[in-house]
């Protein structure tokens, strides 16, 4: 079958690998001159930042799709697991390591917060727990065939439901389960993985503390980018085509069938469309089709103000992933999502790649990639907010390391929700689709095809299961399972 792929994103990417390899002819089309959506890389004064994810989970995810292509993975793609997952900081001058070795960790967690070590365990079991029971329903099939609810493996799943306490605020359950509000706001922060609310969203997704603190959080030797383009060249090796600088103005559907897309001016006729381009932009600008409209009612998720700075002098107190916590995570959380507007004390996330890749900063120097959630665009005065917002970010670090940062910024880029908008179509520059800040969001999710339309399907972060290298990863070979082989 002649297939397209609307969008180079990890989720198009990886799907288009997986259709290649079962033998259709497969083309991709995206309107960047490069692959990879929302994972990108810069490059400026002899600094490189990769401007997108900086957290990789699950990586056997990638080992999975090499080995449906049934093609050796390149040593050139080498990653290792952090021994740090994360240096938190607090406005309260704690610090804490969050190790990855469970027992380094909880020595750190009662030594310093004084916390009962049997909740840490506690806790961890019980998002082990979440996800064998959520997996195989909410991660790695469709919610949407009755014929994936009625499998042995899932009905024993929906028997555990009551478990995970889904009924329960991720907040609700984390403050009961932990002595110190310091990991309360420390698990709380793993809603931020979504896009979502910790005040909001489900318990359920305390399971991201089972993706990070148990099966281990891991960084490519070269940088988050070189995921992309090891995937593309596995696509390129597949036989799949790419047609960069290429929009796609809309998907051509004829009697209740997807029969092609057009490109400028021109029609090319496909037997099967995937689509990775946000459900929302596919649509309001790809299709004509009132039902979907209801789409637009959903939340989405949260976007990011992030600054790339070149820094001229090293931190040896800092690590690869590092936050400074604001002092009132639920103020923070009501301003991004109600007011939608960024706290005056926002949490910060500083990530350093150099403090692994010698080569992403010149000697004794360093790439910061400075990052606050911001809300998905709507109307904000955005070059206001981030004049204030970079202001009360510096002044933030200078209180916590005991430093003057700004004499030492010698170049900066800027990534706005309306930049992220921009580059990669997503709605307000969502991070990741629709937010989770409610009970039923798994349900809500748009699903990886239409009924009323055939051959028409969807991959990546803003449908089923939902946004994040992982899911998208997830939606691929969803979608490949429904496209029988040639
Ligand atoms: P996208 O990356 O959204 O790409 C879609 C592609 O389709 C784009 O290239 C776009 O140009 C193209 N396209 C869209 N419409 C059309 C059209 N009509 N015609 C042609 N081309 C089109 N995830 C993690 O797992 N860990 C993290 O640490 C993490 N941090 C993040 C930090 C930031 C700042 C950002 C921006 C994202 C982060 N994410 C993280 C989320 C993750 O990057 C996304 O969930 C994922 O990359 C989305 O992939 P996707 O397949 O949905 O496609």
């Amino acid at each position: 079958m002649k297939i397209a792929v609307i969008g180079s994103g990890i989720g198009g990417l990886a799907a288009a690998c997986r259709l290649a390899s079962k033998g259709h002819d497969v083309t991709v089309f995206e309107k960047n001159a490069t692959p990879g959506g929302k994972i990108s890389e810069i490059k400026m004064d002899g600094y490189r930042f990769d401007t997108g994810p900086s957290l990789f989970t699950l990586p056997e995810l990638v080992t999975e799709l090499y080995a449906a292509a049934n093609e050796p993975i390149p040593s050139s793609f080498a990653y290792k697991k952090l021994e740090v997952l994360c240096k938190y900081f607090y406005n309260s001058g704690e610090r804490l390591n969050a190790w990855s070795d469970q027992q380094k960790f909880t020595d750190e967690c009662v030594q310093k917060f004084g916390e009962d070590p049997a909740s840490i365990t506690k806790y961890l079991k019980s998002a082990s727990l979440i996800y064998k029971i959520t997996a195989d329903i909410f991660l790695f099939n469709s919610l949407h065939k009755v014929k994936n609810l009625m499998k042995f493996s899932v009905l024993k799943s929906l028997l555990q439901v009551h478990k995970i306490r889904f009924y329960k605020t991720m907040h609700g359950a984390n403050k009961r389960n932990f002595k110190s509000p310091l990991l309360v706001q420390l698990f709380d922060r793993y809603a931020t993985y979504n896009g979502s609310n910790p005040y909001k969203a489900p318990a359920t997704l305390n399971v991201i503390a089972h993706l990070e603190n148990n099966l281990g959080a891991y960084f490519p030797d070269k940088g988050m980018y070189t995921i992309v383009q090891h995937i593309y060249e596995l696509a390129l090796k597949k036989g799949v085509r790419f047609n960069f600088n290429s929009l796609v103005t809309s998907i051509d559907i004829k009697n209740k069938k997807a029969v092609g897309i057009t490109v400028g001016e021109t029609q090319h006729a496909f037997d099967k469309i995937v689509s990775d381009s946000d459900i929302n932009y596919v649509i309001n600008n790809l299709m004509d089709h009132p039902k979907e409209k209801q789409i637009k009612s959903l939340e989405p998720s949260s976007s990011a103000l992030v600054f790339y700075w070149g820094v001229t002098r090293e931190f040896p107190e800092l690590d690869l992933h590092n936050i400074l916590f604001s002092s009132d995570y639920k103020t923070e959380f009501n301003n991004l999502f109600e007011a939608k507007t960024i706290d005056k004390d926002p949490t910060i996330y500083i990530f350093i790649s150099s403090k692994v890749i010698e080569n992403d900063a010149p000697k004794n120097c360093e790439n910061w990639y400075v990052m606050v959630n911001a809300p998905a665009n709507s109307t904000e005065d955005w070059d206001e907010l981030i004049r204030v917002t970079r202001q009360n970010i510096i002044n933030k670090i200078n209180e916590s390391l005991k430093t003057n940062i700004e004499d030492y910024i010698a170049c900066e880029k800027i990534a706005s929700p309306i930049t992220i908008e921009q580059n990669t179509l997503s709605k307000g520059g969502a991070l990741y689709g629709n937010s989770s800040n409610s009970k039923f969001a798994a349900f809500l999710r748009h699903p990886n095809f239409l009924k009323s339309v055939q051959n028409l399907y969807f991959v990546g972060g803003s449908v089923h299961p939902g946004g994040g290298i992982p899911l998208c990863l997830a939606s691929a070979k969803i979608v490949a399972n429904e496209i029988p082989a040639s």
